[in-house]
């Protein structure tokens, strides 16, 4: 019995060992992934649900890695935060969608998202205030995306660097909105420009009357406290349809269009001005 139990810690152990290993080679594949421009951002648009015109669109950064093909960010971001790469990728996915957005009729917008972990830089502030001088992009252009886990544990530090980071002139969504834990109580920490709605009130909607209720909810405190709505994850006319009535200002969803490269996201944008 006692072999056997050798045998089977060996096995497990082995397993582990095998798991660390994979993740350390990932890691080492993305620091050198990003030097030889395997990083990708791709675009997707968000509408606005009055004029039915695309306003903005979401910077989302993919991995095209040369043995494994195109790999989601899921699969890589919290690797990146865990191990400090977030920094160097986040900066990176800042420059390029200013860089790409310059192109851009100079009425649409580009959001980029932001980690918590980016967070503990020292000059967050600093870096990104960089990144519009370097590219020389209008600051009302961007739009900086945030998680309420920013704001988590009361955390003064990071609050006064978003507000830093408004007074550049950009603005701030708060992503996710509705998953968290407390989350009203962060709107009157901080004056967030956009909320966007979680995908999961959004999916809900036509089998769900109290997601209805919780969307039309989120639209009214919006409007209420002057900021915009963004409806996420809108796969079909039923679905736009209701959050069109719950009052919404945007959407951004599949039904609309994935997220495309750079050159098909600024296709649509000429098809639509030349309509
Ligand atoms: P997120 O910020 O909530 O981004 C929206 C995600 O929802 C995107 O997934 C988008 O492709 C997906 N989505 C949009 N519309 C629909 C829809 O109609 N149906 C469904 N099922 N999904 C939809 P993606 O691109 O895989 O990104 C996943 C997450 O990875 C993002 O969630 C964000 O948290 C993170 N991420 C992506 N790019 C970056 C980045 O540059 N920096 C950081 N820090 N995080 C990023
Ligand atoms: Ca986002
Ligand atoms: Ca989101
Ligand atoms: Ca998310």
């Amino acid at each position: 019995a006692k072999a056997d139990g050798t045998a089977v810690y060996r096995f497990f152990s082995q397993q582990m060992e095998e798991q660390l290993q994979s993740r350390r080679n990932l890691e080492a594949d993305m620091r050198h992934g990003i030097r030889l421009g395997q990083f990708e951002v791709h675009y997707q648009p968000q509408i606005s649900l009055k004029t039915r015109r695309i306003v903005a669109s979401e910077a989302l950064v993919r991995w095209r890695h040369p043995q494994r093909g195109l790999i989601s960010p899921a699969e890589f971001i919290p690797l990146a935060e865990e191990t400090g790469f977030i920094d160097t990728l986040g900066e990176w996915v800042l420059l390029q969608a200013c860089r790409d957005a310059l192109g851009w009729p100079g009425n649409i917008r580009v959001c980029v998202n932001l980690s918590p972990v980016q967070f503990r830089q020292t000059d967050l502030v600093g870096t990104v205030k960089a990144a519009l001088a370097t590219t020389k992009f209008d600051a009302r252009r961007l739009e900086l995306e945030i998680t309420e886990s920013v704001l988590l544990q009361d955390n003064a530090a990071n609050l006064d660097v978003l507000s830093r980071l408004r007074s550049l002139g950009l603005t701030i969504a708060l992503d996710d909105f509705g998953t968290g834990y407390s989350s009203l109580s962060y709107l009157q920490r901080f004056p967030f420009d956009k909320l966007k709605i979680d995908r999961s009130f959004v999916r809900d909607l036509e089998s769900r009357p109290d997601s209805f209720a919780i969307v039309q909810s989120i639209a009214t405190l919006g409007r209420n406290l002057n900021m915009l709505t963004t409806a996420e994850g809108v796969e079909t006319q039923a679905q736009l349809d209701l959050i069109t009535k719950a009052g919404c200002s945007e959407t951004q969803g599949y039904y609309f269009s994935p997220p495309v490269p750079e050159a098909e996201f600024r296709a649509m944008l000429d098809r639509q001005s030349g309509t």
